[in-house]
């Protein structure tokens, strides 16, 4: 079974490019570099026929110096070892990068879930939480789903864990339904949060919907939703995907028709434009191309001919490093996934701060929120990147590393425990009686 450590090696590669522009001290980085834990668990569970399955679980913590870890649970065949790592280690930076007190975490299981019963699913969910027990918790790290988990696998986790520590604990998990803590604002948070980038990028970029094009790869969570919100602003939506492929019309799609279909055939409209594949779609010409289904779909051999002016990654990892390098001496401006679809774990953040003060917010506050952080940071990762001279991606990880370095050297760094000169005071109490 193949660990996924040379996933990890090429994750904390953008911990050496960032280290070269940050500020943080060689032990900092170091620190950063391996995760604070890793959990692997057996979990047994009685199926339905009788018969015992033994399932694998991960959970990392990568670092929880800012705040508890934070990061989903990914219910899938391919899950190791180092994709847990590798998401734990994003998600500390993603949580840095928009400013949230948070750390970053992640769990799995190797599973297909498809084949199991909503019963086994839930004895396996229940069984993961009580194997995992101790390494989460409201003040530790909080899961949340990812791929092939969803509400009701966290409202069964919240359950287990709330039987353990025998007291209702809705701030030990995000993502739940709305009934039983969950946050309003949190099913479209991810593109809103992308969306509000955009809005914030309109004058600069001199975009005047409608003529503004918009490609979108992947018609889910993210993409249908970040092509209703444009849609809704009169930008044209020239070309939407899923994975049996596209629909192109360079007049703009009908996205409402298109969102309606979807949901009751579970494909796309055909007759709204022409057949386009999911690689054609990526090199089509428009202003803004959205990447919201899978990783590494723009790479060093279809980089050359993307012909869109922006990309924002709606989705995680859709460029590999080659295609940035690429992208950027083309003068592509890339919105990196650290920052563009960090709306997702920021309404996640606030679902965790209104369980912990019993107080819940309306839409309106989510969003106004919402909106705060991502333009805000947004705004700092450009000013970063143009006073470094350097690009976006570069500049959202060299913003994490200064935060995550100010919160660890908070603590003490080595020249704060080194042997002092001989003309300085050799005792903490003296350091102290100097500085005051
Ligand atoms: P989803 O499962 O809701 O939707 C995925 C979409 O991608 C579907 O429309 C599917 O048909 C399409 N797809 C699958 N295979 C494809 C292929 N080969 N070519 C083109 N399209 C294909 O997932 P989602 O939640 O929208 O997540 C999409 C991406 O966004 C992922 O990379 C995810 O990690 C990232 N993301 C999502 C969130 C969130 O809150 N949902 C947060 C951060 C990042």
């Amino acid at each position: 079974m193949p660990d996924g450590m040379d996933i990890y090696a090429s994750a904390i590669e953008r911990l050496d490019l960032a280290a070269r522009f940050s500020d943080a001290a060689p032990e900092t980085v170091e620190r950063l570099r391996r995760p604070k834990q890793l959990l692997e668990v057996s979990i047994p569970v009685r199926m339905d026929d009788g018969s015992l399955r033994i399932f694998i679980g991960f959970r990392c913590r990568h670092d929880d110096m800012r705040g508890p870890a934070k990061g989903g649970i990914r219910f899938h065949p391919g899950v190791s070892r180092g994709e847990v790592m590798s998401l734990a280690f994003w998600m500390t930076f993603k949580c840095a990068t928009v400013g949230i007190p948070l750390g970053g975490g992640k769990g799995g299981i190797i599973v297909d879930p498809r084949e199991l019963s909503t019963a086994e699913l839930e004895r396996l969910s229940r069984g993961y939480v009580r194997a995992v027990v101790e390494a989460i918790g409201p003040q530790i790290d909080i899961p949340a789903p990812d791929v092939y988990t969803n509400a009701r696998i966290m409202a069964w986790m919240m359950d287990e864990f709330s039987v353990i520590v025998g007291k209702r604990s809705p701030a030990m998990i995000t993502g739940k339904p709305i009934a039983l803590g969950g946050s309003l604002g949190r099913d479209d948070a991810t593109a809103r949060g992308g969306y509000y980038i955009i809005k914030d990028m309109e004058r600069e970029q001199g975009w005047a919907p409608p003529t503004t094009t918009v490609a979108i790869q992947g018609f889910g969570n993210a993409g249908r939703h970040f092509a209703r919100l444009v849609d809704a602003d009169k930008y044209r939506v020239i070309a939407i995907s899923d994975s049996r492929g596209g629909v192109y019309n360079p007049d703009g799609l009908d996205i409402t028709k298109q969102i309606e279909v979807k949901a009751t055939t579970g494909r796309l409209d055909p007759t709204d434009g022409d057949e386009i594949t999911n690689a054609a779609l990526l090199e089509l010409e428009c202003d803004i191309l959205v990447p919201a289904a899978l990783e590494n779909v723009i790479t060093r051999s279809n980089a050359g001919r993307i012909r869109a002016k922006v990309i924002l990654e709606l989705a995680n990892g859709p460029l590999t490093g080659e295609a940035d390098d690429v992208l950027h001496k083309a003068g592509v401006l890339v919105l990196p996934d650290i920052l563009a679809n960090a709306g997702g774990v920021t309404v996640s953040y606030f679902e965790w701060v209104q369980n912990q003060s019993g107080y819940y917010w309306t839409l309106v506050q989510v969003h106004e929120r919402l909106q705060e952080i991502m333009v805000r940071e947004y705004r700092a990762v450009v000013a970063l990147a143009k006073a470094k001279q350097i690009d976006l991606r570069t500049a959202c990880y060299t913003t994490a590393l200064n935060r995550l370095a100010e919160a660890h050297e908070s603590l003490g760094v080595e020249k704060d425990f080194a042997p002092v000169e001989e003309t300085t005071p050799k005792r903490a109490t003296e350091n102290f009686a100097a500085a005051r």
